[in-house]
């Protein structure tokens, strides 16, 4: 009579929880606050990060707001 939607969730809720498990980031030292950020340049696994060349990257400070210039050595991996 109605759709099996409780079959249906813990399926969804499973790829979440999959996709969550895979998920790493990098993440930079701000210059302007001295925290971490997260890049805004994603990356699909760490090989791909260490292969890129990452010169000069605008990233603007989630907190101040204000901008400022990154290399690939002010950059780095975090797994979660
Ligand atoms: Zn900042």
């Amino acid at each position: 009579m109605f759709p099996n939607l409780i079959d249906a969730r813990p399926w969804y809720l499973s790829i979440l929880r999959e996709k969550g498990g895979f998920t790493v980031a990098v993440y930079y030292k701000c210059k302007v606050c001295g925290q971490e950020h997260k890049s805004p340049i994603a990356f699909g696994d760490k090989k791909s990060f260490e292969s890129s060349k990452l010169v000069n990257n605008a990233f603007q400070c989630s907190k101040t707001g204000k901008t400022a210039g990154y290399n690939k050595e002010d950059m780095f991996w975090k797994e979660q």
